[in-house]
């Protein structure tokens, strides 16, 4: 009789032995070993029933996460990115005039990706760390008349959040459609897609949802189903395509691409971990540990980049790096002696902000605590008085 070789491999015997990580940067986050273990069962085919009763709960699970009732609402076999191009590609195409909230780095991104896919993008722009007013917003809607409006509801390039009801409020009035990166609010902070209006939303794996990168969540309300159906000419991209994806995923079962059954693994054990906790629950761990840590980090003298409280990411901190100290020095130290890696700002921010992620595993006091002495112990190594 044939046998089927079964896993046995220990630890041991593995030949890769990755460094151990305190994962405190904007993502990836600190994975839970949980998941781990998820992702470690073997795998089954894109097309076993198996495969697609995980996915089907994962719809299920997405759903909540996402505040909403979108039936369309599965995974993109891709990083964040690939659900931004996702959103982007299927609703912009030559000549749809795109109004673009700029206000960071992936804001930038967004604007970018509708240019290529042939949207005429038109910005209203705001320094980093900076966010949007009702007003403002709604008057550039009112004042552009767009067909589609892109915003970034955390943007982790400055710990700023974005609040949409306005914005999706003055698109709809204008029969806009509203696409909303939700990359590292989702599973961290209160995203509320549907309260919020939001047409199309994109999220990733590694963030606010504490699992490896390489999927992204995305949700479609009907109503940017029905404009997709009046699109005459096809998406310029073949993978993104949301109707074939959907094919493959929610309705025919038909092959589309072959998608790893070990990332699904994970992510169903991520929202299985959220599930337990209560997401209500989980979203009051991440705030807690936000105000403790701008607390303790304001305690030692250092200010956060976004100035109202209101306007912070729970999940993701951006204080300012003081006066004559050399961020990557503190970097340096933090990686070298406590094996914790945080992120430096970029573009305008190059040098001026630290990028501290409390997300997952590590929103919690004790994680906090330890992060802050790790921290104080680097910036006065690196010449802090304060
Ligand atoms: C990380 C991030 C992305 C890109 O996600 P990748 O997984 O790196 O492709 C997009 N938008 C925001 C706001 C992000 O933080």
């Amino acid at each position: 009789m044939a046998t089927v070789a079964e896993p046995t491999a220990t630890m041991d015997q593995i030949s890769i032995h990755p460094p151990k990580r305190l994962l405190y940067g904007p993502g990836p986050g600190q994975v839970h070993p949980r998941v781990y273990q998820a992702m470690a069962q073997p795998i089954v085919g894109h097309l076993d029933a198996y495969f697609f009763q995980i996915s089907n709960e994962i719809q299920q699970l997405l759903r909540k996460v996402f505040g909403t009732k979108n039936e369309m609402t599965f995974l993109i076999s891709a990083t964040g990115s690939g659900g931004m191009e996702t959103a982007i590609s299927n609703f912009v195409s030559p000549g749809t005039k795109v109004a673009s909230f700029g206000n960071g780095f992936f804001c930038d991104r967004q604007a970018e990706m509708a240019r290529r896919h042939g949207g005429n993008v038109v910005r209203l722009e705001k320094p980093w760390g900076e966010v949007f007013s009702d007003e403002e917003a709604a008057d550039f809607i009112r004042l552009e008349k767009p067909q589609v409006v892109t915003y970034v509801q955390a943007e982790t390039s400055s710990g700023a959040f974005q609040k949409g009801e306005a914005i999706c409020n003055a698109a709809h009035e204008v029969g806009a459609l509203v696409i909303a990166d939700c990359v590292t609010s989702l599973g961290a902070m209160p995203v509320e897609i549907d309260k919020t209006g939001i047409d199309i939303a994109y999220s990733c794996s590694q963030k606010g949802l504490s699992c490896p990168p390489g999927l992204s969540p995305l949700t479609v309300s009907p109503r940017a189903l029905e404009h997709l159906k009046t699109r005459t000419n096809p998406n310029r991209s073949w993978y993104f395509d949301i109707s074939l994806i959907a094919d493959y995923l929610v309705q025919s079962h038909r092959y589309h691409h072959t998608a790893s059954a070990t990332m699904f693994y994970a992510l169903r054990e991520g929202l299985a971990l959220i599930e337990e906790e209560g997401l209500e629950n989980r979203w009051e761990r991440h705030h807690k540990a936000h105000l403790e840590f701008v607390k303790k980090v304001e305690a030692l003298g250092l200010e956060m980049l976004v100035p109202n409280p209101a306007n912070r990411i729970w999940n993701l901190n951006t204080p300012k790096v003081p006066q004559g100290v050399d961020d990557a020095k503190v970097r340096a130290t933090l990686l070298k002696e406590n094996g914790i890696e945080i992120a430096g700002g970029f573009g305008p921010l190059a040098g001026k902000v630290f990028r501290v992620g409390l997300m997952g595993p590590l929103a919690t006091s004790e994680s906090v605590h330890h992060f802050m002495h790790c921290f104080e112990s680097a910036l006065r190594g690196a010449g802090y008085k304060g």
